[in-house]
């Protein structure tokens, strides 16, 4: 049983037992009500107790059976019904989770909160179902009673992103945030980068309005280190002939994200080219390179390019600092090793490989079980996840 199913299991199992424990109270009140009472109690108690044992043995199926003869028997507890709603919504039975919910819905003395509980179940079983505008309708209608209704807010927000309608998207994004008080920067940047591109993408290649350009901007204010933001907002730049203002979005992300940087600088290159400053690139990719915070790819971007331009031994040297800075990234010992042997440097390419495919096999598994396929540097003699003897074989 999975964990969603788990819990739909515990909070019926849970509600039942302080509707029995409710019920058994109420049996005090009255001798001759208590007689009538407890036959029906019992009976509730059997189910109940039944519709339990089945769940411990993992027999949902009967269990659920037992449950709805005691939901028959209660048929006015609202929290059993939504329990089992949810229920049905975890094994996939959305069609049936509906109905729970529509008919809870439909009753006439329902309490506010209730109601509100019921249409958020309903809005989650449509939006599972893949009812898309009928969970947006009754999560809208949540938010009406209660428009503090976090998990409402959620759903809906991201009912807004599947459908692409980035504007809507933002807006509830903004009531969460109010609610929860927890900014997330990282999706409203690339909403509002979203929003930039579907400006653009309307008005055709070649134009780029301040509109558009101004939701990068503001992407980046929200994110700094939002790749897409000032690739979009650089390109733009690029567009309207604006290549210093470029050359500035792509390098920004050098010192905001330089984890990423290397996804932009073949534009920053084109940027510096078109601005007539090849020197300049030249300049900023050795600041990245050696920086402290280079990264692999970028250090491999810029040998290659080295390479391109005949300069072997520097982009060797560049490889070898780069290798003892990241060591075994195979990034970067892939085209060292060619790179090596168009110099003639035999025996150190040998040896940068044999160092590589030592520390792989360090790393690799040496045996693994037969009968459970547990694997295992070394080998052992009862298998510590099957318990099974001898059963590992050498890989
Ligand atoms: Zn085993």
């Amino acid at each position: 049983m999975d964990f969603p199913y788990l819990i739909g299991w515990a909070a019926l199992s849970v509600t039942l037992g302080a509707i029995i424990f409710g019920a058994g109270r109420r049996l005090g009140r009255e001798e001759e009500a208590l007689r009538i009472r407890r036959q029906d109690d019992g009976k509730e108690a059997a189910f109940y107790f039944r519709g339990l044992n089945f769940l411990l043995a993992d027999e949902p199926d009967k269990a659920i059976e037992e449950f709805i003869k005691f939901v028959r028997i209660n048929s006015e507890t609202v929290e059993i019904h939504l329990s089992l709603g949810k229920l049905y919504r975890a094994r996939g039975e959305v069609g049936r989770a509906i109905r729970i919910h529509q008919n809870l819905i439909a009753r006439p003395n329902l309490s506010v909160e209730h109601r509100t509980a019921a249409l958020y179940a309903l809005a989650e079983d449509y939006r599972q179902g893949g009812f898309v505008d009928r969970a947006v309708d009754a999560y809208r209608q949540v938010l009406n009673v209660d428009p503090e209704h976090r998990a409402a807010l959620a759903g809906l927000q991201g009912m807004h992103e599947n459908e692409g309608r980035w504007d809507m998207a933002l807006d509830v994004l903004k009531r969460l945030e109010k609610v929860t008080r927890a900014p997330d920067p990282r999706r409203e940047a690339h909403i509002r980068v979203r929003m930039g591109m579907e400006i653009q993408s309307r008005q055709g290649s070649g134009v780029v309005s301040d509109e558009a350009m101004d939701h990068y901007q503001t992407a980046i204010k929200v994110f700094p280190g939002c790749v897409e933001a000032h690739r979009l907002l650089g390109e733009a730049q690029l567009t309207q002939g604006r290549t210093r203002g470029a050359i500035k979005s792509f390098e920004a992300l050098k010192t905001s994200r330089p984890s990423h940087f290397f996804m932009l600088a073949e534009a920053l290159r084109r940027a510096y080219e078109r601005d007539g400053d090849p020197g300049g690139f030249e300049k900023c990719m050795n600041e990245a390179v050696h920086a402290f915070s280079s990264s692999a790819r970028l250090v491999v971007y810029r040998a290659r390019m080295l390479e391109e331009q005949g300069r072997l031994v520097e982009a060797t040297e560049l490889l070898r600092a780069g290798m003892a800075k990241h060591p075994g990234s195979l990034g970067i010992i892939c085209p060292l090793i060619p790179l090596l042997a168009k110099q003639n440097l035999w025996q150190e390419a040998v040896a940068t490989a044999q160092r590589q495919l030592d520390r792989m096999l360090a790393v690799q598994h040496a045996f693994q079980c037969a009968r459970c396929g547990f694997k295992a540097q070394d080998i052992y003699w009862k298998c510590p996840q099957c318990l099974q003897w001898d059963s590992m074989e050498p890989l």
